[in-house]
């Protein structure tokens, strides 16, 4: 069977390859994808947790010319506005021509990733060792997150209402933390359980010390364990009640491949789609014709829920910010405004995976390294639950990627039986907005060091900036 080509996209049939984008690449291309991975694996390493993906976030607009939109008493065109909404996620605006009314251009991506947060009781002590108990945050492998070494970075709050940050493990200087697994040696019942048994939730005890304190009565290297967060962070054992602390790989993101051409590292899913959305939003020059909108949302990875997931009204409150201080008051300008708005749901899809075909059909998979990827739809088996893009949308978008020259390639998350997913896509999609969900195809979603092309991150900033752009 001949391959039909569709603008730059190739559609195969089942015993043809899509070719990798790399082989059309000259080098000055390759550059420039190597030169924008750089950037990429510098921001993953300093924001490994939602909270300081957030910060990073702003002070990257801060030094681009971004204001906070409360300090912003009236806007223009042209002018570059932030929301940072609890600490947590980030809404940003490049305020275009248009009125708001007539709708915006988005890139909504999320920055949580699956990780092991404490519990709120967390320390213990047991044969001469302090443990934290945790339990796990999104959808993870749990015995992916044994024997890795792991950094504890988060805040604790005090009753007095002080707020500490906290970030050990990833200075090579500083101890990193550990969960232990059993020795093959003893493990023949534990291999035989079912995979996702082997290890069980509150199995997934963080060694933390081993020391004891001479002068303590009783649990004694629990106590050393906390006259040193005591001294280190002023904080008491109750004071975990009121702390968000998240175990994390302590590994830093690296270059991977004897060619460079990938990435390997902690938290890709969805860092990987907010740095090229980001990136994309620092770059609009001048007045774009619509307002370009930039979405860094929380909570993701368990349903997009509180007051920092995609379903928070405080987004509806941004945009009632833009709309009034450029000018609309109307009753139903919000409506209106997400009715006539664009966006891309910039979340990860899974890349194939040549060691493991039986979950994909392969006609219909994304491929790491041949581009940015589009899922029309989402959901698991019959749509349920799916954020359905509209065809006209679907043909927008691919006239927008074909104008500017964007390696792009669709697919569906794995066979339709196989199980599925979905992103901030949906929700949008409530309000009104018209949204497709397009990222970066990665292999090892939610594992502790997952791997993405490099190719396939520049063509998501390639992407996004055509779309922000788009009139
Ligand atoms: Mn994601
Ligand atoms: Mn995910």
């Amino acid at each position: 069977m001949r391959s039909a080509f569709v603008g730059r996209r190739i559609i195969m049939s089942e015993n043809e390859e899509k070719k990798t984008g790399w082989e059309a690449c000259d080098e000055s291309e390759k550059e420039r994808i190597m030169a924008f991975a750089d950037g990429y694996i510098d921001f993953i390493n300093t924001a490994k947790t939602e909270r300081e993906a957030a910060k990073e976030i702003k002070k990257i607009a801060d030094e681009n010319g971004f204001i906070d939109i409360s300090d912003a008493e009236n806007l223009k065109p042209g002018d570059r506005v932030y929301y940072i909404n609890h600490g947590k996620s980030v809404y940003m605006a490049v305020v275009g021509k248009a009125p708001l009314t007539d709708g915006f251009n988005g890139v909504g991506a999320h920055i949580d990733a699956p990780r092991l947060d404490l519990k709120q009781e967390p320390l213990y002590e047991d044969s001469g060792m302090a443990f934290l108990r945790t339990h796990y945050y999104g959808g993870i492998k749990k015995y992916q997150w044994t024997t890795i070494p792991l950094a504890l970075h988060g805040v604790v709050s005090f009753a007095d209402g002080r707020t500490q940050e906290i970030c050990i493990g990833e200075d090579e200087s500083e101890p990193v933390f550990l969960i232990t697994d059993l020795l093959p040696h003893l493990a023949a019942k534990q291999n035989a359980k079912k995979l996702a048994d082997g290890v069980e939730g509150e199995k997934l005890n963080i060694l933390a010390g081993s020391i004891p304190d001479a002068e303590a009565e009783s649990d004694k290297v629990k106590a050393a364990v906390l006259r040193i967060l005591k001294d280190k962070y002023g904080m008491e054992e109750e004071d975990f009640t009121s702390a968000e602390i998240e175990a994390v790989p302590a590994a830093k993101a690296r270059t991977l491949g004897f060619d460079g051409s990938m990435v390997a590292g902690y938290g890709q899913d969805d860092r990987i789609c907010a740095y090229p959305g980001l990136m994309a939003l620092m770059s609009i020059n001048g007045i774009p014709e619509r307002t370009a909108v930039g979405i860094f949302s929380d909570k993701e990875e368990i349903g997009s829920v509180g007051n920092t997931g995609m379903a928070s009204h405080n987004f509806e409150l941004f945009m009632m910010e833009l709309l009034e201080k450029t000018g609309i008051v109307s009753p139903y300008a919000v409506q209106r405004a997400f009715s006539s708005s664009r966006v891309l749901s910039a979340d990860v899809t899974a890349a194939f995976d040549p060691c493991y075909p039986e979950v994909m059909e392969k006609q219909n998979a994304a491929f790491a390294g041949k581009g940015i990827n589009i899922n029309k739809y989402t959901g698991v088996r019959g749509k349920s639950g799916a954020s359905d893009a509209n065809a006209e949308f679907v043909g927008f978008v691919r006239g927008v990627f074909d104008a500017a020259g964007v390696e792009y390639q669709f697919s569906e998350l794995g066979k339709v039986d196989a199980g599925g997913g979905g992103t901030i896509a949906y929700i949008l999609a409530d309000r009104g907005m018209n949204v497709l969900d397009c990222g970066v195809p990665i292999l090892s979603m939610h594992s502790p060091y997952e791997a993405a092309s490099k190719f396939d991150i520049y063509q998501g900033y390639k992407a996004y900036k055509a779309f922000l752009a788009a009139e």
